[in-house]
């Protein structure tokens, strides 16, 4: 599997935003209204005007003690079999694409004519999928694909000022996260890439990836998942085996 990936380091991130500011510069998308949650986090979901937004988490340890910021700059994984184009390919092949050269998917304006947003964003094991209320439009990161075709890097890699954000050829990704996880596996022994072979958006976790975000990974009990297998079925039969 050939294509472009991103690699993101979270023990580097500091949660200065940069990437979020950066994506709504480049995709000319507005601020929305938002109020404090107790939370430095801001907004506290993606939606159809934000596609990236930097989860905040504070880990206790087992004395109850503060003893960690977890932070996690989350947007679409651009997976490499995505259920969301699976989805929507039974009624419109053309309203998601998958972008042969990088392997990007991207939601055209003819997802508004899907018959059902829920269908499209419960197929999506990471909750990302989201839907403007006035166009019907779906919307999520577009991999940057307009400065990518143009031998730039995504706004949000562009902006991020600590390493955390790293984007190239996925053989090249894949390698930096192999490296990166030997190294910081030296300090937090339970330190794990995220959906490495299934996603193009490479994660490395230095604890559990479940106390970052609820939808971290794909985990075969998140509701994601569920609906995926549900998917299947719809799109291909029974997943069980009939008797004789
Ligand atoms: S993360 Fe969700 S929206 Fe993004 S490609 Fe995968 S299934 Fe589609
Ligand atoms: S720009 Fe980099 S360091 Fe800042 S929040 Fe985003 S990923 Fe973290």
């Amino acid at each position: 599997m050939s294509g472009k990936s991103f690699f993101v380091d979270l023990t580097k991130c500091t949660a200065c935003r940069g990437c979020q500011i950066a994506c709504k510069q480049w995709n000319k998308l507005p601020a929305e209204q938002t109020r404090n949650h107790g939370s430095h986090q801001n907004p506290m979901d993606v939606s159809a005007i934000t596609y990236k937004t930097v989860h905040m988490k504070e880990v206790a340890d087992d004395k109850g003690f503060m003893a960690a910021w977890l932070f996690f700059p989350e947007q679409c994984r651009h997976c490499t079999e995505p259920p969301c184009k699976m989805t929507a390919d039974a009624y419109d092949d053309t309203a998601i694409l998958q972008d042969e050269v990088t392997g990007a998917i991207t939601f055209t304006e003819k997802t508004k004519d899907l018959p059902d947003f829920d269908e499209i964003r419960e197929a999506c094991p990471y909750n990302i999928p989201r839907q403007d209320a006035a166009t019907k439009v779906m919307t999520k990161c577009t991999m940057c694909l307009d400065r990518v075709q143009n031998g730039l890097k995504p706004a949000c890699v562009q902006a991020c000022p600590t390493g955390t954000m790293n984007f190239g050829d996925r053989d090249e990704m894949l390698a930096l996260a192999e490296k990166r996880l030997a190294e910081v596996q030296k300090k937090f022994p339970d330190a794990v890439l995220g959906d490495a072979d299934s996603t193009r958006v490479i994660y490395l976790y230095q604890m559990a990836p479940q106390k970052f975000h609820d939808f971290a990974v794909a985990a075969a009990t998140t509701p994601g998942l569920m609906n995926r297998k549900a998917m299947f079925a719809k799109l291909f039969g029974s997943t069980s085996r009939s008797k004789a």
